[in-house]
């Protein structure tokens, strides 16, 4: 049986003739940068999210580093965040000379632990960073009121949950700012790189937008020091139209990922822990991650019998060589140490067919 991690493919395939028309209607017209498909893809984000500003941007990365801009971060600040995300999360932070303080994870949804921030705030702490894992959202409302109480910003990483609710509000604007990503495999994701930062706040709103164009207010006049932060016209043409058919993706994501927990379940396997969604919110699976004790021979095995796997993410931050200035302990990270070394994602995406399903579950529970 042929499965893939992640089913670009047969994504394309269903909607190519409408793509393929989009893509040449940019080509045609050859409005390659700041063409009209991006005002109409911020229009749809924007009611999407109901968010009062969405702005679309060229990576998941760059929302990040925007949003942070906007906040004019500079050396000595202090960004609270997870140790257990990709890497772009604490990455940003650093890139404008200012210093990621991780806090460690929970150990049912492995987001940031809410009860663990307020010890590690200190008179240089300017906003924390909570990312979206997997696609569930974190505590926000409990982070917020921290935040709310330190007078400091709430960026959410909403890079792998854009779709996904959090007590009937769409992740992205739970909080003072978000960021999301449109790669590839992300749930909703383009045929390049591209983002969208999403705020209702009226000075962060208008100044995200001028710095992800060079800081412009007007044509060659310069309010801030900005970057090149724009989405090709191309990627918001394919957005378009994919974001027609994502509500419907979404709804296939939850069947899937909550099937996948309950077969799971009934095979009884008490050394697979499957995720953990909590009743006020819903997660899109951007992965579907377990945890397995033998991690490496049970790669090993269900890899050699076609089935694919990620580690979504095996080395934590404050392990990085990158970050290695941090001097960090680990031990003070118990929760991370652990579930970094028995975490595996499994094949997802909407499309995924219940005989791909069961197959790699008979697969796991016989193993
Ligand atoms: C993908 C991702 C990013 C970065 O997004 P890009 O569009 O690839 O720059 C940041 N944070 C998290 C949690 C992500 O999963």
């Amino acid at each position: 049986m042929q499965i893939n991690f992640i089913d670009l493919k047969q994504q394309y395939e269903r909607h190519k003739d409408e793509i393929n028309q989009a893509l040449s209607s940019v080509l045609e017209s050859t409005a390659f940068i700041m063409g009209p498909d991006i005002a109409k893809l911020e229009q749809s984000l924007s009611l999407f999210t109901d968010s009062k500003y969405a702005m679309a941007c060229s990576s998941g990365t760059d929302a990040l580093l925007l949003s942070l801009m906007a906040l004019d971060i500079k050396p000595g600040d202090e960004i609270i965040t997870t140790p257990f995300s990709f890497m772009a999360t604490a990455e940003v932070i650093c890139l404008l000379g200012a210093t990621p303080v991780f806090v460690d994870i929970d150990p049912e949804t492995y987001n940031i632990d809410a009860s663990l921030i307020e010890a590690k705030i200190s008179k240089n702490t300017k906003a924390i960073i909570p990312v979206s894992l997997y696609g569930q959202c974190a505590d926000m409302d409990e982070i917020n009121d921290i935040a709310e109480r330190y007078k400091l910003t709430v960026i959410e990483d909403a890079c792998q949950s854009f779709g996904a609710e959090y007590k009937g509000r769409k992740s992205g604007n739970l909080s003072t700012i978000g960021c999301t990503s449109f790669f590839p495999s992300k749930p909703l994701g383009c045929y390049g790189d591209g983002g969208a930062i999403f705020t209702n706040d009226d000075e962060l709103g208008p100044k995200i937008r001028m710095l992800l164009g060079h800081g412009q207010v007007e044509r060659y006049r310069h309010r801030y020091i900005g970057i090149n932060g724009r989405i090709d016209t191309i990627q918001a043409a394919v957005l378009n139209v994919k974001m027609k058919y994502f509500p419907d993706e979404i709804l296939e994501r939850h069947a899937i990922g909550k099937r996948y927990s309950e077969l799971f379940q009934q095979a009884n396997q008490e050394q697979i822990i499957t995720p953990m969604i909590k009743d006020d919110r819903t997660s899109v699976y951007a992965q579907y991650s377990i945890r397995v004790k033998d991690r490496d021979a049970f790669i090993k095995h269900i890899q050699s019998l076609g089935i694919p796997t990620a580690v979504h993410y095996p080395i934590p931050m404050y392990r990085q060589e990158a970050l290695s200035y941090l001097q960090i302990n680990p031990n003070e990270y118990p929760v991370t140490e652990v579930v970094s070394r028995e975490i595996v994602s499994l094949p997802m995406s909407p499309y995924l067919t219940r005989e791909q399903q069961d197959y790699i579950v008979e697969s796991i529970v016989n193993r």
